[in-house]
């Protein structure tokens, strides 16, 4: 069980990420996304609207495959991420076999 003050910490975290890369979005004005770019706006910036949204209702630190929770050495780390270590291999093994 995560505590309210890490909580607080990784909401603190997540908004500062998300400040980070919406003024990386507005500097672009009418400059060709650059794949970096593009990654933050597809991938990055859902992924932290989604932790922020699951931190509000309270859900925030359990995997979404598995339902465990998620160590907070991992949050620390990836604030933004939504599985755990094994789920996350899982996924992405899954993700590469589409291809
Ligand atoms: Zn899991």
């Amino acid at each position: 069980m995560l505590t309210k003050k890490f909580l607080l910490k990784q909401k603190r975290v997540l908004l500062a990420k998300k400040r980070s890369v919406v003024a990386a979005i507005r500097k672009l004005n009418d400059q060709p996304l650059t794949d970096h770019v593009l990654y933050k706006l597809t991938t990055e910036l859902p992924l932290i609207e989604r932790a922020l949204t699951r931190i509000e209702k309270g859900i925030y630190g359990r995997c979404v495959n598995c339902r465990e929770d998620i160590p907070a050495a991992r949050l620390t780390v990836r604030p933004e991420t939504v599985r755990c270590v094994d789920c996350q291999a899982q996924y992405e093994r899954f993700v590469h076999d589409q291809r």
